[in-house]
C-alpha cells in the first residue's frame, strides 16, 4: 500500500472539492502536501486548516497577506505555481486549474519527477506533444482524471494499443441536446450553466453546452492514448453512466461505468494501480431506466468539426482553438456575445492565424496570445443582438 503526497492545483474549484473528499476518505492513500487557489482565499484558508499542507500558492500578493503563515510556505502568481510544484516534496500533482495557467506548472512537475493527475484538458490540447514527450523522457505517469479518459485508461489496461479499432467518447449532450438549431441564439448564460448530469465549474459547463468540451477531449484522447483523431468517435449518452468505451479490432467493446461523480476517477488516479474499497454505494443497475446513445448533431454544434480539424492539423492550431474558445466563453458569460457566436469566434480566429507545425513551447504560447488578442477584438466589437432576459 502506497500513500501518495499530492499537490492539488485548483483546490478551491469543483475538482479540488472532489479531491479533498477523496483525501478525507483515504488519508492512508492521499496526503495533500501543497495546494493552490486563485481568488478564493476563504476556501483556501479552510483547506489549509484541515489538511495542513507544507506550501500553498495564491493568485496575488494581497491574497497571500491574508493567510496565516505559520510553518507554511506561501507562493504567488504563475511563477509561484511552478515554485510550489518544484519546491515541495511530492509524488503527484493534480492539475485542476481551469484554462491554460496549469501548463507551465505541469511541465515543471514532470521535470521534478512527479506523476501528473490531469483534470485540466487544456494542457494536452495546447501542448500535447511537449507534455507527453517530457513525461516519457522523465518516466513519469500521466493519469487522466477527466472521466472519459479515465474510463478509456481503465478499459485499455493490460491491452495493446495496436489491438484498438476505435475509442468512443461519451458525451451527455449538454442542456441543449434537443433544442432546435434556430433557438440556440436565445440561449442565456443562466440556461447554459444548468448542466443536466454534472455539477462543474463555469467554463467547462459552457464548453459542455457548446460541445467544445468534447472537442477538447478528442484532442486530449489523441495525445493520451496515441490514437489518431479519425479513430476517436463521439456518441451522445444523456445518462452519463458509461464514461467511455474502447472497441477492439475483433469488434468487442469494453465500457466503463459508474455514477456521475468525479471522486471515482480522482480516486483511481491517486491509488492507481490499486483498487481501494470505497464507501460509495454500488451502482444500482436495476434502477437505471435506460442507457441511450445518439449521434451528435455535428452541423448544429460545430465545435466537434473545429476540434477534429485542429487535432488533425496539429501544430499550433489546437492552442489557437483553445485560447479563442476561452475568450469567447468569457464573453458569452458576461453577455457580450450570443451563444452561437462562440463557435464563430473560434472558427474565425482559427482561419486568421497561420498554423506552425512542430511548435516549441514559446511558439505555442505566442499562438495562444495571438488567438486571445484576435478573439478579444471579435468579442469586444460585437453588436449584441441576443434575446437575454
Ligand atoms: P472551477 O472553475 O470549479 O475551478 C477552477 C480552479 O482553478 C479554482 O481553484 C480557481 O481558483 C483556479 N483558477 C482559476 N483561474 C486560475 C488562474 N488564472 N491561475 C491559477 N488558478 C486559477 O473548475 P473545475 O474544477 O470545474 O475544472 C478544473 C479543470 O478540470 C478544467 O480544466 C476542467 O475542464 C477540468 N475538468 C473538470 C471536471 C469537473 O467535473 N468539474 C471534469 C473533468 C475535467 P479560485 O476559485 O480560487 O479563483
Amino acid at each position: 500500500m502506497r500513500k501518495r503526497r499530492v499537490i492539488v492545483l485548483g483546490i478551491t474549484g469543483s475538482i479540488g472539492e472532489s479531491a479533498m473528499q477523496v483525501a478525507r476518505e483515504f488519508p492512508d492513500r492521499m496526503e495533500i502536501v501543497g495546494m493552490s487557489a486563485f481568488r478564493n482565499v476563504e476556501k483556501l484558508t479552510q483547506a489549509i486548516r484541515e489538511f495542513r499542507p507544507k506550501a500553498v500558492c495564491v493568485g496575488d500578493i494581497s491574497a497571500a497577506e491574508i493567510l496565516d503563515a505559520d510553518d507554511l510556505k506561501i507562493f504567488c502568481g504563475e511563477e509561484g505555481l511552478t515554485r510550489l510544484v518544484t519546491e515541495t516534496a511530492a509524488d503527484m500533482v493534480l492539475i485542476a486549474i481551469v484554462g491554460t495557467a496549469g501548463l507551465r506548472p505541469a511541465l515543471a512537475a514532470i521535470e521534478a519527477g512527479c506523476d501528473l493527475a490531469l483534470a485540466s484538458k487544456e494542457i494536452l490540447v495546447m501542448a500535447g506533444e511537449t507534455v507527453t514527450r517530457s513525461a516519457q523522457k522523465k518516466g513519469v505517469q500521466l493519469l487522466p482524471v477527466d472521466s472519459e479518459h479515465n474510463a478509456i485508461f481503465q478499459c485499455l489496461e493490460g491491452r495493446r494499443i495496436e489491438d484498438v479499432r476505435r475509442l468512443i467518447l461519451t458525451c451527455s449532450g449538454g442542456p441543449f441536446r434537443s433544442i432546435p438549431a434556430e433557438k440556440l441564439v436565445e440561449v442565456t448564460p443562466e440556461m447554459a450553466l444548468r448542466h443536466p448530469t454534472w455539477n462543474m465549474g463555469r467554463k467547462i459547463t459552457i464548453d459542455s453546452a457548446t460541445l467544445f468540451n468534447k472537442g477538447l477531449e478528442l484532442i486530449e484522447a489523441h495525445w493520451l492514448f496515441e490514437t489518431p483523431i479519425h479513430r476517436i468517435d463521439v456518441t451522445i449518452h444523456p445518462q452519463s453512466i458509461i464514461h467511455s468505451l474502447v472497441e477492439f479490432v475483433d469488434g468487442s467493446i469494453l465500457a466503463q461505468m459508474n455514477a456521475s461523480d468525479m471522486r471515482f476517477p480522482i480516486q483511481y488516479a491517486v491509488t492507481w494501480p490499486d483498487r481501494v474499497s470505497s464507501s460509495r454505494p454500488s451502482l444500482d443497475l436495476e434502477t437505471l431506466s435506460r442507457l441511450e446513445f445518439f449521434a451528435p448533431r455535428w452541423e448544429d454544434f460545430p465545435a466537434l468539426h473545429l476540434a477534429r480539424r485542429a487535432g488533425e492539423s496539429g501544430g499550433t492550431l489546437p492552442a489557437i482553438l483553445n485560447a479563442a474558445n476561452e475568450v469567447a466563453v468569457e464573453a458569452f458569460l458576461t453577455k457580450r456575445i450570443p451563444f452561437p457566436r462562440i463557435w464563430e469566434v473560434v472558427a474565425d480566429v482559427m482561419d486568421q492565424i497561420e498554423t506552425l507545425p512542430n511548435p516549441d513551447l514559446g511558439q505555442i504560447l505566442e499562438a495562444d496570445a495571438e488567438a486571445r488578442r484576435l478573439a478579444t477584438i471579435q468579442c469586444g466589437t460585437e453588436e449584441v443582438s441576443m434575446q437575454i432576459c
